[in-house]
């Protein structure tokens, strides 16, 4: 037995952890004790659809809407989304030599989340460097590491341009319908212009939160001040942009619902400029260090061609447990994730002189989780200088049950005398009347009210999209996935010839969204340049390559259920309710990434096209 056997894992724990200063069963029975007090029985049914009378909430605040003559006509490709996986979709398409390309959008303009949320403060929260897609491309090298909203925005509106995706595109338009026509081989696509055209493929870049929510308060529609969701902000009210100076709110008194990733970006702006402010909490979000710069012109300059493509590869490496020599990106994810990945269970399995027991990795997660958690909650003791506000804004939960946040002004903000947060202890508002909001049994009279909410995750998907998709012989897609999701790689389905799913179709989940975008899109551009290749015109996935996915998806599903189980509600579990098909986590690969990327590559090498059928 060699000496570093001998070491007890308690001895290596401590040490991995850096002692351990905190008593893990007592927070564990805290967790649960906070997440017992959101679990609540009607999950995602607790939100309100945004229609009828709510509709409002999703028109389109930032273009006037033209009329125009709807087309009737034939185009080789359609893609509908106008967002990062559609531009990547047609940039592909572009790339591979198609030009017959329609982009059919509901924005007035490119940029999907970044067209809509344009809110103060938005900015992405993965390093621009890896997050805009395309940097080589287009030659560009972004302002800041991490990018404000304007700027992808326009970077979007870029790429369009760049791979001419203005040519015939379809703004400011929904599609309502689409349906396989066998005899034909095309898809007829409806939508909401009057439009009836037929293409010979379609590529949905339909996104996975893109619809947003309004939560189910008692007297919601009852409000007779001012209203608005952050995905469409209205500066015609608030005045400013995207860089604060709201101007609008100098005497207003304004109540924003809802904490999480776009209320921690836009709050600071709102207690900088509104009269007062109350933030209504029902869970604090988790915030770590932004440390935001400023682009060194030096190393622009410096970067070799090829360069995005391997900082993205060095931080998916990474954020999925991997080893690399550096750590290209050192930002707040990779922090987190060296620390509760594989990377820790390494660094313990090297003192220890032998692997880990799956136990033993299990409880070396769990603690590294408490102990970053520690040192979040430790924050916000350090900066909130109101003790009974700090209690308020701590986090309690593993990092990973909602989605962490980075930020260097939201928890100052608390220490404004015109910002109150108003803590529901999970409860949320109790109610809303014509003039302000009840919580807690107190009413805040109010001139205007946030929904910083969120958007539907885990609701039926054809709910979301507005439309079914009826494939060969008038299957419907949502008939054919009620029980969940079967594709060949996410991508297809049989039944539905020449249709590609980009996004969160039993792919693979990455912390850079980006990535997978742009691996789906570079793939399903391979497979229908091949299909013209070989002088065919249809591309199908086969019942058998559909359920070998299926199988190898259901093999790798190792996202814990006990780690859901035990979270505090939100889209990341289902709001606290399992087995929900349709659910954020539900069809993402197990084995990650890395695994996902390297079979699509290995598939797209092989040129067998295993699992479909070409005719
Ligand atoms: P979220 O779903 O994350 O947050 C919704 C918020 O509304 C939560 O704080 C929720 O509380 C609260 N809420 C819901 N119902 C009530 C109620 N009845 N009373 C009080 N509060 C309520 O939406 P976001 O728009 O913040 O973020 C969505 C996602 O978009 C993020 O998770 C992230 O993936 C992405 N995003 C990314 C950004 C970036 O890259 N920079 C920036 C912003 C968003 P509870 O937690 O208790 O449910």
């Amino acid at each position: 037995m060699s000496e570093a056997e001998t070491v007890p894992f308690e001895a290596v724990l401590n040490e991995t952890l850096g002692g351990i200063d905190f008593d893990p069963a007592a927070l564990k029975a805290k967790y649960l004790e906070e997440r017992d007090k959101r679990l609540r029985t009607d999950g995602n049914q607790q939100y309100v659809e945004v229609k009828g009378d709510f509709s409002a909430y999703v028109d389109d605040p930032y273009v006037e809407r033209e009329e125009r003559e709807p087309v009737f006509d034939h185009v080789d490709v359609v893609v509908i989304g106008g967002g990062f996986g559609g531009l990547l979709m047609g940039g592909r398409l572009r790339e591979a030599g198609f030009e017959d390309i329609r982009m059919i959008e509901k924005g007035g303009d490119f940029g999907g989340t970044w067209y809509w949320n344009r809110y103060p403060g938005a900015m992405c929260d993965v390093e621009s460097y890896c997050y805009l897609p395309m940097l080589e491309e287009l030659g560009y090298v972004p302002k800041h590491k991490y990018s404000f909203a304007p700027e992808i925005a326009e970077h979007s509106q870029n790429i369009a341009d760049h791979f001419r995706l203005y040519d015939n595109a379809l703004l400011s338009t929904c599609v309502t319908h689409m349906e396989w026509d066998e005899s034909a081989e095309r898809w007829t696509i409806e939508t909401d212009r009057g439009d009836k055209m037929t293409a010979r493929a379609v590529a949905m870049g339909t996104g996975p939160l893109d619809r947003p929510k309004l939560p189910g308060i008692p007297g919601i529609d009852s409000f007779e001040g001012h209203t608005f969701h952050t995905s469409r902000w209205d500066y015609d009210y608030t005045g400013g942009d995207n860089a604060g100076g709201l101007d609008g709110l100098a005497d207003k008194r304004v109540g924003i619902i809802g904490t999480g990733a776009t209320a921690v970006q836009a709050i600071p702006h709102l207690g900088a400029s509104a009269q007062e402010l109350f933030v209504f909490q029902r869970t604090p979000s988790s915030v770590d260090v932004r440390n935001n710069r400023e682009t060194d012109p030096e190393w622009a300059e410096s970067l070799e061609p090829g360069w995005q493509e391997r900082r993205m590869d060095n931080f998916n490496v990474i954020v999925t447990g991997g080893d690399q020599e550096e750590d290209l990106v050192h930002d707040g994810w990779t922090d987190i994730f060296r620390n509760l990945t594989g990377i820790a269970a390494k660094t313990a399995s090297r003192k220890l002189g032998r692997r880990l027991t799956g136990p033993e990795k299990g409880e070396l997660m769990e603690m590294s989780d408490y102990r970053k958690m520690e040192g979040v909650r430790h924050r916000v003791d350090e900066i909130v200088k109101d003790p009974a506000t700090a209690e308020a804004l701590k986090p309690w939960y593993r990092q990973f049950c909602k989605r962490p946040c980075f930020h260097d002004e939201y928890l100052p903000t608390f220490n404004r005398p015109n910002v109150h947060l108003i803590d529901t202890q999970g409860k949320g508002v109790d109610e809303i009347r014509p003039s302000g909001i009840v919580a807690n049994g107190t009413f805040y009279e109010l001139d205007c009210i946030i929904f910083a909410t969120g958007f539907e995750v885990g609701t039926d998907p054809t709910r979301r999209r507005g439309y079914d998709v009826v494939g060969k012989g008038g299957t419907k897609l949502s008939e054919k996935w009620a029980d969940g999701v079967k594709s060949l790689h996410g991508l297809q389905t049989a039944d539905f010839p020449n249709c590609f799913f980009l996004g969160f179709v039993q792919g693979a989940v990455t912390v850079n969204i980006p990535q997978t975008l742009n691996e789906q899109a570079k793939h399903a551009a391979h497979i229908l340049s091949e299909v013209r290749a070989r002088g065919a015109s249809v591309v199908e996935a086969t019942p058998e390559g559909e359920q070998a996915w299926v199988e190898e998806m259901e093999r790798k599903s190792r996202i814990g259920a006990r780690f859901r189980a035990e979270c505090t509600p939100g889209y990341y579990n289902n709001e606290g309710q399992a087995g929900n098909p349709n659910g954020f986590f539900s069809a993402s690969y197990g084995a990650g990434p890395v695994k996902f990327f390297r079979i699509l590559d290995e598939w797209r090498a092989s040129g067998e096209l295993e699992g479909c059928e070409i005719r």
